[in-house]
């Protein structure tokens, strides 16, 4: 007799949000009657420490992560005629500003282990037009930093970090966000660190870059009304900066629990037959914003039906590559032309993980997916 048993969602953030109740809601509350609702202290600190906790010198907050990516190939002038190396499994944001500002994504497939950017394939993918990389860390898992920025630096090309998935992870000891000219980060609610609506923020070392960035992201405006450049609006709101600032505390705490529940569930399955579990590479740590198995035998959507019918509930992250999206037809990609990306697209699954996952909630999901292969 099957007892039923509650159902699990692939994430669930209402859980995290009555942990801190108490401190969002007084920090909340001293934002509205403060009167400071754009900009202010709290947007001023939350800066700083999130420059801090990531390693570098600046931190220019922005009103999403697609806006923070937006912004930074902006600041380094990237336009029309300008390729930009990226990887076609990531979310569309990734490329998608790259075609905004009219330059070229060029895709590059991905390593079958890691599910990130196959280094030596972007090696390959330079052109004289090639001006900048955005290595995407997938899942929270760090990019080989070390080879990735031997070859930038080998061609004289910006590395953009799209950090949206990973804030916390390192390379080598050093954070995500750091390690390349520039990082980009999104509080979108269900990343590791994630505010009660959007926002995001930039990452640097560079002054230069910064007080650009800062133009940019305010109408691109220097001195008060004079307008240098043509910008955008796109600010974090006090609101949610200061909501961000009591989560920043927490990090390393949620992260390390992400980590024991991808240990755990790596001790459960990785020996079990028809999946195979994701890997880390030594030298760098993870934050797990995604547990992401592989279901061989193109059995994914099957198990994928069975595991909701047992009330385990996960995500495909990402079922269609973005080289063959309708919208990128005009590049000419064909089908299997990157093929370990769109392998991976069949047969991805990431289950449950958010770090208030219980480990009886754990092993609901070993036990369900088990229970596909008997
Ligand atoms: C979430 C995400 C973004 C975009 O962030 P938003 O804050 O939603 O705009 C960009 N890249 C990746 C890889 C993401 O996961």
């Amino acid at each position: 007799m099957i007892q039923s048993v509650k159902s699990i969602p692939a994430f669930d953030i209402k859980q995290q949000y009555t942990t801190i109740r108490a401190e969002v809601s007084a920090a909340v509350l001293e934002v509205l009657t403060s009167g400071r609702y754009i900009g202010g202290p709290s947007v001023e600190e939350f800066e700083q420490q999130f420059a801090a906790y990531i390693g570098v010198t600046q931190c220019i907050s922005c009103n999403s992560g697609t806006d923070a990516l937006f912004l930074a190939l902006r600041a380094c002038d990237i336009s029309a005629g300008d390729e930009v190396i990226t990887t076609p499994f990531t979310f569309i944001a990734t490329a998608e500003v790259i075609s905004a500002l009219g330059a070229k994504p060029v895709f590059v497939d991905i390593n079958a282990t890691t599910f990130n950017l196959d280094i030596e394939q972007v090696a390959a993918a330079i052109t004289p037009k090639t001006k900048a990389i955005i290595p995407v860390h997938l899942f929270g898992q760090p990019v080989d930093m070390s080879a990735l920025m031997d070859i930038a630096n080998a061609h004289n090309l910006l590395v953009i970090e799209d950090c949206a998935q990973s804030t916390g992870a390192s390379w080598q000891g050093q954070r995500v966000g750091s390690i390349g000219h520039i990082g980009c980060f999104s509080f979108y609610p269900t990343k590791n660190l994630g505010g009660c609506g959007d926002g995001g923020a930039i990452t640097t070392n560079d002054d230069a870059l910064t007080a650009k960035l800062r133009m940019l992201r305010d109408h691109g405006q220097k001195h008060r009304y004079v307008y240098e450049e043509i910008g955008v609006n796109s600010r974090l709101d006090a609101i949610q900066a200061a909501i961000l600032q009591i989560k920043l505390r927490y990090l390393d705490l949620w992260n390390h629990q992400r980590r024991a529940i991808a240990e755990r569930y790596h001790k459960s399955l990785s020996q079990a037959l028809g999946i195979a579990t994701p890997q880390e590479l030594a030298e760098g740590i993870g934050v797990w914003n995604q547990y992401t198995i592989r279901v061989l035998d193109g059995k994914r959507n099957a198990v994928r039906s069975r595991l909701q019918e047992r009330g385990v509930n996960t995500m495909i992250y990402y079922p269609r590559p973005l080289h063959l999206q309708p919208v990128y037809e005009n590049l000419g990609y064909q089908v299997g032309q990157l093929p370990v990306t769109e392998q991976a697209c069949d047969e991805v699954l990431s289950l449950p993980m958010f770090p208030e996952l219980s480990e009886e909630q754990q092993d609901q999901v070993v036990y369900g997916l088990k229970d596909c292969f008997i």
